[in-house]
This record gives structure tokens, C-alpha cells and sequence, in this order.
């Protein structure tokens, strides 16, 4: 039986950009977006507010695009200022790049493990999926997960009682599994 744990995203994540009115270096989205047609063209941002001085920023969602090749769906959920939209806007790696900008999900996320304790067996697997793509070290959700202090669970992998096909100390963003033998 395999055991699965979720990593959710609570809320949105913070976006790191230097403030160039003050010393902060993050902005919050509360999903408003700015949208200006003029004529047959659209330009849309999603504003970003400093977490310091509350001074406004803009990420490009749309630039210099024809009305008719935009879908009226979009439209709305702009013109609504879509919160759901704002998460989806963060997470293209298109409008990071273009603004290079990163993100930041401290605080942001929370591993749900289905609230149930491990099964008391000797080998159990658990596969973990990311409900969106959130950098984490996966010896950090396993401490969390078990209930377990990070050193406890270094001694698991020098052990070799604790398994998995990725490289667990670093950072990634996408579903993996592992394995622990008691
Ligand atoms: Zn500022």
C-alpha cells in the first residue's frame, strides 16, 4: 500500500525584485490586474505591491496584443482580478524570465499527509505529489511528514534506510517517492 503525501500551496508566494523606493526585496500579488486597450491592442498586468513601502510594480501578462486573439475568458477573469489567475501568472516561467524575478514560498505551502500517522509496518512507500510546483528539499518534507528531526532523518539515508530515486537534498519541485525500512 503506498502511503501519499500532498505539498498545497496556502496562499501566494512572495515575488523577489529590489524595491527601487526602498530596501525590501519582495512583493505580494493580491491578484489585481491592470488592463489599457487602446485601439485594436491590449497590454495587461498583474500588479505586485512592496511588502516594505507598498510601492506598485507590474508583471506583463499581455503586451501590445491584438484584442481579437485574446480569449474573452481571460478578459473577464482579468477584469475580475482572478486571484486563481495571479497564482497562474506567478508560475509561468515565461513572465519570471522576462522580469527576472523569482519567487519565494517560505510560509506559502503546507505538506498534507492526510493526517494519519505512518503504518506501522517495516517498509513503507510514499509517494509525494506537489499540488503546484513548490522548490522544497525533500529531506525537509520527510522530517515534517514523519515527525522527525532532520538529523534523525540524515541518519536514515546514511543508514540506507531511507531510499528514493532522487537526490534528496536538493531542492525540486515535482513528484517523487520514497522508500522507508524499519
Ligand atoms: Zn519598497
Amino acid at each position: 500500500m503506498l502511503t501519499t503525501w500532498v505539498v498545497m500551496p496556502t496562499c501566494l508566494p512572495l515575488v523577489v525584485r529590489r524595491c527601487s523606493a526602498c530596501a525590501s526585496e519582495r512583493f505580494r500579488a493580491n491578484g489585481r490586474f491592470r488592463v489599457n486597450a487602446n485601439h485594436k491592442l491590449i497590454d495587461a498586468w498583474l500588479l505586485v505591491l512592496c511588502t516594505g513601502c507598498g510601492d506598485t510594480a507590474k508583471l506583463t501578462v499581455l503586451e501590445r496584443t491584438q484584442v481579437r486573439s485574446v480569449r474573452p475568458e481571460l478578459l473577464d477573469r482579468m477584469h475580475g482580478n482572478d486571484p486563481a489567475l495571479a497564482a497562474e501568472v506567478l508560475r509561468d516561467p515565461v513572465v519570471r524570465r522576462r522580469h527576472r524575478v523569482a519567487l519565494d514560498w517560505d510560509g506559502a505551502w503546507r505538506l498534507d499527509t492526510g493526517g494519519a500517522d505512518l503504518p506501522d509496518r517495516e517498509v513503507i512507500d510514499v509517494s509525494v505529489r506537489f499540488a503546484a510546483p513548490i522548490p522544497v528539499r525533500p529531506v525537509r518534507l520527510i522530517a515534517e511528514g514523519c515527525g522527525l528531526p532532520r538529523a534523525e532523518v540524515e541518519r536514515l539515508i546514511e543508514e540506507g534506510k531511507l531510499v528514493s530515486a532522487i537526490r534528496l537534498h536538493s531542492r525540486l519541485s515535482g513528484d517523487f517517492t520514497f522508500t522507508l525500512k524499519r
